[in-house]
């Protein structure tokens, strides 16, 4: 499928893509299948990507990150939507939990972990979402109570995302129960060195098969003060609310990358296959669906670069960032579905990465804040 090339795009960022690409072709394909079975990535490929300077890109490099932007977290992104992979966790490791320590992490805290998450000696995974709740993050229930130099964290955290390999987890807390918004704080719980911390379940999932989605457990796990994010308690939901926008547009970056590629997978298959002596392109419906979901890419991607290049301004808003992360999850499930219908029984196939790729986009719509808490962000601001 012809696709523009984003202006946000510059010769950096394309050998960025080669290297990304080569690396997702060689690394992680041939895995996917063992991937899923297992659920989760081997933890090799993050020394490897490490290695090859893929991780934490958008962070300075004197914590050891590749000094670039979200436009170089966004190539990388893109070719892993590319290539089918929907495995490994990175996304939340370097554009989400990495961006935490970097924005709120004191010089000691950047310097002490930072370099880790850069190498891959850790996976780093970020808890808000809790059994009872997760678009609710005002009434979770974890609480992290002071006690002399030590905070002592106690509650349960689900569906996390690298779960069941983290090495370090920046967890919601409530340092006071008695208020809302203004008595959750972020702390930083390095799992080796944690008694009381528990892993639980790695999920089953429909899709996102080969990512280790987990539940996590704290009875009484206690960590030194100072893994307190921020310059005191209470500042837990405006970080949230200020490093969401990024997060939202992570899942929209990987949206439209899933819908370019779903859309060229079914133009080859619709040119080769079949059915009444001519080719399945040859029919009016398979045209006239194929021509849809082509303009829907090209709207959604234009309005996503647009995104992407806000963000690279300091200029992305809350509100933008729920239209871009709603809208582009929805293209995303819609464009899939028909794809999936164009391939007929094959589609249906898991062998086939159109079937996979069905199963992984239907939770974009859940993540991150579901789309519904999207549009009331939305609605708020009008
Ligand atoms: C594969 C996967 C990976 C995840 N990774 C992580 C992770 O790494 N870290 C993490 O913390 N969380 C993670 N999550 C959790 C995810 O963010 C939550 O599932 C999501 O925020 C929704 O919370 P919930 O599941 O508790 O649903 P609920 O909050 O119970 O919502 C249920 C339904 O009610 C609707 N609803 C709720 N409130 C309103 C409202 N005010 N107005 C209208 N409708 C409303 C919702 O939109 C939804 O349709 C992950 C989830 C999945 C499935």
């Amino acid at each position: 499928m012809p696709t523009r090339r984003s202006a946000w795009m510059t010769e950096d960022l394309d050998q960025l893509r080669g290297l990304a690409r080569t690396f997702f072709e060689k690394e992680a394909v041939p895995h996917q299948e063992r991937w899923a079975a297992q659920k989760q990535v081997d933890r090799g490929f993050w020394h490897k990507a490490g290695e090859l300077g893929l991780l934490c890109l958008s962070i300075p490099e004197e914590y050891g990150g590749g000094g670039g932007t979200f436009a170089h977290e966004a190539v990388l992104l893109e070719e892993q939507a590319r290539c089918g992979d929907s495995a490994w966790g990175n996304s939340v490791h370097s554009g989400i939990v990495a961006h935490y320590l970097a924005s709120y992490g004191t010089e000691e805290q950047k310097r002490r972990w930072l370099p880790k998450m850069a190498s891959g000696e850790y996976v780093g995974a970020i808890a808000m979402s809790e059994p009872g709740g997760g678009s609710d993050l005002q009434n979770i229930r974890t609480r992290a109570l002071r006690h002399g130099d030590e905070y002592v964290i106690s509650g349960s955290k689900t569906f996390i995302t690298n779960g069941a390999q983290a090495d370090l987890v920046v967890v919601v807390a409530k340092t006071d129960p008695s208020q809302g918004a203004t008595g959750i704080s972020l702390l930083v719980v390095e799992t080796a060195d944690a008694p009381g911390f528990r892993r639980g379940r790695v999920l089953d999932k429909i899709g996102l098969k080969g990512q280790d989605t987990a539940e996590l457990f704290f009875d009484d796990v206690r960590v030194p003060a100072d893994n307190l994010l921020g310059t005191g308690e209470g500042q837990g939901f405006i970080q949230l609310m200020q490093q969401l926008p990024q997060e939202r547009l992570i899942i929209a970056v990987a949206s439209i990358a899933g819908i370019e590629a779903a859309v060229a997978l079914t133009l080859d298959y619709v040119k080769d296959r079949t059915a009444f002596g001519r080719e399945l392109i040859k029919f009016q419906n398979t045209r006239f669906t194929l021509a849809e979901c082509a303009t829907e890419a090209r709207v959604t991607r234009a309005f996503v670069d647009e995104c992407v290049e806000a963000h690279l301004a300091g200029e992305l808003d809350v509100p933008t960032a729920a239209m871009a992360k709603w809208w582009s999850t929805e293209r995303l499930c819609r464009v899939v579905d028909e794809c999936v219908q164009l391939f007929g029984g094959y589609g249906y196939m898991t062998e086939y990465p159109i079937a996979r790729a069905w199963a992984d986009a239907r939770v974009q719509k859940i993540y991150g804040g579901t789309n519904e808490i999207m549009k009331e962000i939305i609605a708020r601001s009008l």
